[in-house]
């Protein structure tokens, strides 16, 4: 029998989204050649604010449908700030796909690597490794402007609605007890804390109801609670102490952000969108015009967002070669550091894009796990 082939959108967007997603499939590639066992079959999808500007439209015609036809999807950056619709608003194409393939699980990795800007003092700060899972379709997103479902417009009061529902939270509770028990199999504490306001909203009061019942099923996994406030000091103050952090939309928004601070960068930031059909994998950065074509960009939030995609195609399809390319990348980018080999210019070092791309293949092509 053959490989098992999978098919994947690429969808490079705009401006560093460029360099970021070749240096990404470059890696993917070389983990894919060493470890065999599957294929990966790209189709390059157009999208971003230059092809608006260019075709009056922010993505070219049957993109949805074959990003739906995808086993994943993967985007480099989308966006110019130059470049937006007459109302002011940017091009976001990207935004409605998380909402037609109802992509409700926002998976954003916070992990320490050697030689890369801490902002703690604390020795312990080397340690920190959690995740941020922010439900990503719903909560106090739900009527932001993007979705147009503000139910009030005047000049005297307006509101937003904080949704939450049943399915949505009983999907992303699981995901973050599945989450913490494949890191618990890979040597993490295997601990979920439920990040709410559950003392003041009755939304986060139902959300954490929905938590304990779903928390039933995973007697493996520890559990614990954290109101968003006390949580945004604990993450300053012992962040190395999470493990899984599941959060409503805007808190996960504004925590994200406050954690990806903590350990360097937007160019360390990789994320996971995922629904029950569908996933797309992209860098948190977006498009960086002040770098574009600069061969300056760091290339490693859309690196490590590619070793995230293959780990979900590998949880997907039951195919383990996908889970160990994802582990050669996420270990060739840690050694890389340590050994003091990958100096992003991000970090002030003297590696463009196109160097640290060749050290990461070199080094995936030979890593250890
Ligand atoms: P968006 O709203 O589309 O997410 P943004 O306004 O947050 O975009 P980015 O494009 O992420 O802005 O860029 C913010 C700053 O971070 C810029 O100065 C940019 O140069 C820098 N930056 C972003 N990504 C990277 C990267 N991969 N490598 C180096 N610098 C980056």
């Amino acid at each position: 029998m053959g490989n098992q082939k999978f098919r994947v959108a690429v969808i490079r967007g705009d401006g560093i989204g460029f360099d970021v997603t070749d240096a990404t499939l470059a890696v993917v590639d070389a983990a894919r050649a060493r470890v065999g066992g599957f294929e990966l079959e790209y189709e390059s999808l157009l999208a971003g604010a230059g092809y608006f500007a260019e075709n009056g439209v922010d993505v070219a015609p049957g993109t949805e449908e074959a990003a739906a036809a995808a086993d994943a999807i993967f985007l480099g950056a989308i966006g110019l700030p130059a470049i937006r619709h007459t109302d002011g608003t940017e091009i976001s194409p990207h935004l409605r796909l998380r909402e037609i393939f109802q992509l409700y699980a926002g998976v954003r990795p916070v992990k320490a690597y050697p030689n890369v800007p801490q902002r703690l003092a604390d020795p312990r700060a080397a340690e920190i490794d959690f995740i941020v899972l922010r439900e990503s379709t719903e909560g106090l997103f739900y009527s932001a402007a993007v979705h147009d479902r503000c139910p009030v417009e005047n000049d005297t009061e307006v509101q937003d609605v904080l949704r939450i529902t049943r399915p949505t939270t009983e999907r992303l509770h699981d995901f973050a007890f599945k989450l913490a028990r494949k890191r618990k199999e890979r040597g993490k504490r295997g601990k979920v804390t439920c990040v709410d306001k559950a003392n003041v909203f009755r939304s986060m009061a139902f959300f954490r109801s929905i938590f304990d019942e779903r928390a039933a099923n995973y007697p493996d996994i520890e559990v614990g609670y954290s109101y968003v406030d006390a949580q945004a000091l604990d993450l300053v103050r012992q962040p190395w102490e999470a493990d899984v952090l599941v959060m409503e939309n805007m808190f996960g928004d504004i925590l994200s952000d406050l954690a990806g601070g903590l350990v360097g960068g937007m160019g360390m930031a990789a994320c996971a969108e995922v629904g029950d059909e569908h996933a797309l994998f992209q860098p948190a950065h977006g498009s960086a015009p002040d770098i574009m074509g600069q061969d300056k960009a760091n290339p490693l939030a859309a690196i490590l967002s590619g070793a995230l995609m293959l780990d979900y195609l590998g949880d997907r399809s039951g195919v383990e070669a996908l889970g160990e390319a994802a582990q050669l990348i996420e270990q060739a980018v840690y050694d890389g550091f340590a050994e003091n080999a990958v100096r992003p210019m991000e970090f002030g070092g003297d590696m463009g894009t196109r160097a640290v791309t060749e050290e990461v293949v070199a080094r995936v092509r030979s890593v250890r796990i």
